[in-house]
């Protein structure tokens, strides 16, 4: 009768008998029944995959909390550590600071190439003068 009369199950994880077995939830990809302490800690550990993921840049799996959003120039999919997003903020930022044609460390003064030039980027006075000349 009742709760009483059922037959232990065996927990589909550790394999002890267990009076109150646990449905496993269907994204765990266990079959069977559970007992109370494995169910915990599926729980857990399915909660803990839940709040990770791999750094889109060299693939350590990190806290959600602890990720970082790239910024939208970076044009990134996906989230980057600390380390990855430190390194991408400082490389974009010496390419900020690089002519785009010669590469060269521009000053404070940086001149807008015009449009039908199709350079993405500053250029530094002497490159700004060629591309003038060369393209008009
Ligand atoms: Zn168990
Ligand atoms: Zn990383
Ligand atoms: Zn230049």
């Amino acid at each position: 009768m009742g709760l009483f009369s059922k037959k232990p199950v065996k927990c589909a994880v550790c394999g002890r008998e267990t009076a109150h077995a646990h449905r496993p939830k269907r994204e765990w990809g266990v079959s069977g029944r559970l007992c109370g302490e494995c169910h915990v800690e599926k729980t857990r550990a399915h909660y803990d995959s839940m709040t990770q993921q791999a750094c889109a840049v060299c693939g350590a799996v990190t806290r959600m909390r602890d990720l970082w959003e790239p910024h939208w120039k970076w044009d990134m999919d996906g989230l980057l550590c600390k380390a990855c997003f430190d390194r991408q903020d400082s490389e974009h930022e010496k390419r900020r600071t690089r002519c785009a044609r010669c590469a060269g460390k521009m000053g404070i003064i940086r001149y807008n190439p015009k449009p039908k030039w199709k350079v993405s980027g500053q250029l530094c006075r002497a490159c700004w003068d060629a591309l003038k000349a060369e393209l008009g």
